[in-house]
């Protein structure tokens, strides 16, 4: 059968693909290879310039286009030095992907010859025709156009391929009346508010260094690898990142024998060279290891600033699909490839921190950094609370609602593990707060030093959607082929409330004199706490007491992106968005549609496939087989014996219930409604058990159809071998 040669062809002995001469160059000297960085720039531009470029980085500004020629014309000698013949503006469109226009150096003389040209203009500015990108009516067609311009903070580099180089600018992407179309826009206006608030913070505790505070983020990347023979025999993974059919193989992920396990030589030899691209790009991927199901790893590498981190982090999506198909092999991104088994998040760990006093998320060991510390803490399990559901509505996508809540993820209800420790210090100050007595043990802001809090993954806790881990928190409920940007936005701009609302009663009760800070934070955090401490869940979250629990604390568990999207355009949502200037109404409005519309194709084209894939593949397995069986009955009797008939009716049976199936999950789709959610909900609430209904009966049939009647790869194989 064809699915004999597959297995034939892969060979499945676990040998490299493809190999490098790594000891030609140690990785780590390909650090920042590529990369037109700030130390480049430092060599080769004037030097007040130079100044003014590192200004607007700090700043997360645009940059002055008065030296915007200067610079194109250093990054263009730069970048044709390293051979390239191409600059493209790369852009975050809604979809969450990476998009790229191309465009060539050369300019042609009248004379017949060719120069490289590569001015300021085309440096800050270019013009994508953005009329196929989605914008959820933001643009219409009259308007279609969009320009690119260069995000400074991001540095340019070059992407190599086989045949030549190409000088990538990282920009963002806003239509002609200044409106985001994009993820990187918001990132940036909230890095903006974050720092605002947080410098208000700062003074009040004597910090007037005006260092510009900046979110950080480390996210940790999980991933599948299947041979590359197996994808190209799976429409549905071809045509929607998963597999719509498929019996569960008998050995799956219950011996945890894949979870941290020697790497297998194959997918180390990808591995390895994912990492010196990534080197060359400027990417410090640290960590690697097998995941917990068969077939999964993770990549993390160390935080960086987090628009920064934002754009490396889709270029680590890019490179890993990249890499994998030269290794022969497919790299799944998406968030519930196979069901049965773990799918893949993608925990964005979050901080923020400044130049002059590093992370602020660390607990430190004086009383004063403590205090200071408890402050940003209480600002986020306020902001949490307060704005569980925007959380939640920023991670919703129909691949991720496989994985939120089905006990491998967190469940889609917003809590804070604080772990034991600091969740004593908030009890305490609770207390102390309502006593002022002097308790043994009660904690005095500004007076105690906080015990040690654990920085080590011992005790942690891997069921809660958003954890303190020692110092940073851990938002979990990421979807691992989601852009990072959305939850970066989210929590940048629901901090930046938090603080500034913490800051306005600090500033009211002190008035300005620094004697009355210490018993104006006690004060302060006792009110957070008292009326936001319902956030805190030490627990695991991952039991049904917890469900029941949520719900008496009033915490929003919203089971499915439907009903979680709405939330984007909720007035107080909408109201917190335009007052810190992250994203407008209009803005707010065009990413819920945009979002909504992506949901209704993704399972419209999951549907199709599945329809056609019962059809073409397996309605004919099933058929053959029939028949097979038919005519062995009839052989029998022919010899006077009774054939076996039972495997006969049983398929029979389920050959009938795969038409009725197919036809009733037909009659659902393709019925466009006029409103992107009431679409939606049919999707949700019809569409999807329709296709389970399907499924079901295809995943029973798998296991009674002969092996070499069925063509389609299954889990056993996909999981296990390579
Ligand atoms: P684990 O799997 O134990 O959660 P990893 O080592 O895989 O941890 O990933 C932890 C991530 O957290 C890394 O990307 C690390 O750089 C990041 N991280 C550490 N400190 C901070 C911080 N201050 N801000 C943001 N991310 C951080
Ligand atoms: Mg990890």
């Amino acid at each position: 059968s064809g699915r004999s040669k597959l297995l034939a062809a892969i060979n499945g002995n676990g040998a490299p693909r493809a190999t490098l001469d790594y000891k030609e160059k140690n990785s780590i000297d390909l650090f920042g290879e590529n990369v037109f960085s700030m130390a480049v720039m430092k060599k080769r531009l004037p030097k007040d310039i130079y100044k003014s470029l590192a200004r607007t980085v700090e700043n997360f500004c645009l940059m002055d286009a008065s030296i915007a020629d200067v610079v194109a014309n250093a990054m263009k000698d730069w970048a044709i030095q390293k051979g390239a013949s191409h600059y493209a503006h790369v852009f975050f469109p809604l979809t969450g992907a990476t998009a790229e226009k191309h465009d060539s150096f050369l300019a042609p003389d009248l004379a017949g010859n060719a120069i490289a040209e590569f001015s300021g203009k085309t440096l800050i500015q270019g013009e994508p025709d953005a009329s196929s990108f989605p914008s959820g009516g933001l643009r219409q067609t009259f308007e279609a156009r969009g320009y690119t311009a260069w995000d400074v903070t991001s540095p340019a580099y070059i992407m190599e391929s086989p045949n030549g180089a190409t000088l990538c600018i990282p920009t963002a992407f806003v239509s002609w009346t200044g409106e985001a179309l994009d993820k990187k826009t918001p990132i940036l206006r909230s890095m903006q508010a974050l720092n605002k608030q947080a410098q208000r913070i700062l003074r009040l505790f004597g910090d007037h260094s005006d260092k510009i505070v900046s979110a950080t983020c480390g996210p940790e990347q999980e991933y599948f690898l299947i041979d590359k023979h197996f994808h190209s025999a799976r429409p549905d993974i071809q045509a929607t990142g998963r597999t719509l059919f498929g019996a569960p193989s008998p050995k799956g992920q219950q011996f945890d024998d894949h979870y941290f396990g020697a790497i297998q030589d194959r997918v180390l030899a990808f591995m390895f060279e994912v990492e010196r691209e990534l080197y060359k790009l400027g990417i410090p991927v640290k960590t690697r290891h097998n995941e917990v199901a068969p077939g999964q790893y993770e990549v993390a590498p160390v935080f960086e600033t987090a628009n920064l981190a934002t754009d490396h982090q889709q270029l680590i999506m890019v490179m890993l699909k990249k890499i994998a198909k030269k290794h022969g092999m497919e790299c799944l991104l998406h968030e519930k490839p196979f069901a049965g088994v773990n799918g893949s998040g993608k925990h964005c760990n979050y901080s923020f921190g400044n130049a002059s006093q590093g992370n602020l998320l660390d607990p430190g060991k004086t009383p004063h950094e403590n205090a200071q510390f408890l402050v940003f803490c209480a600002a986020i399990i306020r902001g949490v609370h307060k704005y569980a559901k925007v959380l939640r509505a920023v991670v919703a996508s129909a691949a991720n609602d496989h994985r939120l809540g089905a006990n491998e993820a967190p469940p889609a209800i917003l809590s804070i593990f604080l772990g034991d420790q600091l969740t004593d210090v908030f009890e305490q100050i609770k207390k102390g707060g309502a006593t002022s007595s002097k308790e043994p043990g009660t904690m005095k802001i500004g007076v105690d030093a906080l015990p040690d809090l654990p920085k080590d993954a011992g005790d942690r806790n891997r069921t809660s959607p958003f954890a303190f881990t020692g110092n940073r928190f851990e938002f979990r409920a990421v979807g691992s082929d989601q852009s990072i940007s959305g939850p970066i936005v989210a929590m940048n701009t629901i901090f930046a409330e938090s603080i500034d609302y913490i800051a306005t009663e600090l500033e009211k009760e002190t008035g300005g004199d620094p004697s009355k800070l210490n018993a104006a934070v006690q004060k302060v955090l006792k009110k957070i706490i008292d009326k936001h401490g319902a956030i805190i869940f030490n627990g695991d979250n991952y039991t049904d007491a917890w469900q029941k629990e949520a719900a008496k604390r009033g915490l929003p568990n919203m089971k499915t992106t439907p009903e979680a999207l709405p939330v984007l355009i909720e007035d107080d949502v909408i109201a917190l968005f335009s007052k810190y200037g992250v994203l407008s109404e209009k803005e707010m409005k065009s990413r819920y549609e945009t979002y909504l519309e992506q949901y209704n194709l993704k399972i419209e084209v999951e549907a199709k496939t599945a329809i056609e894939m019962a059809r073409t593949i397996v309605y004919p397995a099933a058929v053959r087989y029939q028949t097979e069986l038919a005519e062995s009955c009839l052989k029998m009797k022919g010899l006077n014996m009774t054939g076996e008939t039972s495997v006969l009716k049983t398929v029979t049976g389920l050959i009938k219930e795969l038409k009725a199936g197919v036809e009733a999950l037909e009659a659902l789709i393709g019925h466009k409604k006029s409103d992107n959610l009431a679409e939606a909900k049919v999707y949700c609430k019809k569409v999807l058990p329709a296709m389970a209904t399907v499924r079901q009966v295809v995943d029973k049939l798998e296991g009674v159809v002969a092996d070499d009647l069925w063509s389609l790869p299954t889990y056993q194989e996909m999981l296990f071998i390579r």
